[in-house]
């Protein structure tokens, strides 16, 4: 069985998402785990590729394929994939993925499985975990075609640096259909943000409903600044346009696993839980000692952020003599 990974890129890097799946297809022991970059300039990407598990990294590199648009992607993989008879192609989801896959899966015909959380082969044949009903079970999907897409929820997998990067590179032809091209770019922009973003941040602290009002997110912002981490909010605050939809956590949100996990002023819905569970250490701090937040917590603090998070602020800093 072979399996093609689609490795997404940012600003010369892989990103940390697509190189977690493909450590996860490595691991998988599957015949081939081959891996493609596709975009401008990205040909210097393909030895880390090599290092996260890729045994052949397949690189389209042409300015056709610098904006991030989705169908001129679809016609270099769908080539890419019928010529060389991959049987599965795995991609790390964010928008621009979650484009290419449903795009890549109307052209070939292909059966693609979305939101996956594990992936396995069973009996020589490729399974796939979803969750469901609201992530409160686990669910074992399969394909009934070749090639089988499948689409793994963003954050799940860490990358893994497999090897000494001498993975085969092989250049891809770049031919784009006349409408692939309606679609352009018009504009780029990039959110500016200080410090580690929520995905690959090894400390979040989370602010919810909890906090009050939006100014109050100061509290979150100095704790997290003193911790080195970054802030995270509940969808009841970026709803209510308290803080940025960037920063939502869960079900609908992003899918984090810092070290460490500070939930202030957070009730813990299921549709939250989803989103932190797999964080190393969660620490929770509620004024209600039955808040739900707290069956899943390793160090529950019953009180008022008002109160706790600016002395936890001030012991940091104390600690940290910042
Ligand atoms: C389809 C669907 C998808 C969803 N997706 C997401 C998602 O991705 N992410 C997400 O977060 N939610 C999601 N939700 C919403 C989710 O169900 C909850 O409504 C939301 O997480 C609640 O946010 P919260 O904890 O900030 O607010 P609340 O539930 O209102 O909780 C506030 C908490 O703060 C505590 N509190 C109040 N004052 C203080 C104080 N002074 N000091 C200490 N504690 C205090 C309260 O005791 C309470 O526990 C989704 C819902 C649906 C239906």
């Amino acid at each position: 069985m072979s399996t093609l990974v689609y490795v997404e890129h940012h600003e010369g890097e892989p990103v940390k998402g697509s190189l977690g799946v493909l450590g996860k297809v490595a691991q998988l022991g599957d015949d081939v785990a081959a891996a493609v970059l596709l975009g401008a300039g990205v040909e210097g990407m393909a030895e880390e590729v090599g290092r996260h598990g890729a045994s052949r990294v397949f690189v389209a590199d042409d300015p056709a394929l610098e904006a991030p648009l989705p169908q001129p992607r679809v016609d270099v993989l769908a080539k890419l994939v019928e010529s060389e008879g991959f049987d599965n192609v795995v991609f790390g989801a964010s928008v621009l993925a979650s484009d290419v896959a449903a795009g890549l899966a109307a052209r070939l015909e292909a059966g693609l499985n979305w939101d996956l959380v594990d992936l396995e082969l069973k009996d020589g044949k490729l399974v796939g975990r979803r969750p469901a009903l609201g992530d409160s079970v686990i669910a074992e999907v399969g394909w009934k075609s070749e090639p089988r897409l499948a689409l793994i929820r963003s954050g799940t997998f860490e990358p893994v640096e497999a090897g000494g990067g001498s993975a085969e590179v092989a250049k891809v032809p770049v031919e784009i259909q006349d409408f692939s091209k309606q679609a352009v770019m018009v504009e780029q922009a990039h959110e500016e943000s200080q410090g580690p973003s929520i995905e690959d941040a090894d400390v979040i602290v989370a602010g919810g409903r909890g906090l009050g009002q939006p100014e109050n997110f100061s509290l979150v912002e100095d704790l997290a600044k003193a911790l080195g981490g970054a802030v995270a909010a509940t969808r009841a605050v970026v709803d209510a346009g308290w803080y940025p939809y960037s920063t939502q956590v869960g079900q609908t949100g992003k899918t984090v696993s810092p070290k460490l996990y500070i939930a202030c002023g957070i009730s813990g819905a299921i549709q939250h839980k989803v989103g932190m569970q797999g964080s190393g250490t969660i620490v929770a701090i509620n004024k209600d000692p039955n808040a739900p937040i707290f069956e899943y917590s390793d160090l529950a603090v019953v009180g008022d952020v008002h109160e706790i998070v600016p002395k936890l602020t001030e012991l940091v800093r104390e600690k940290r003599g910042s």
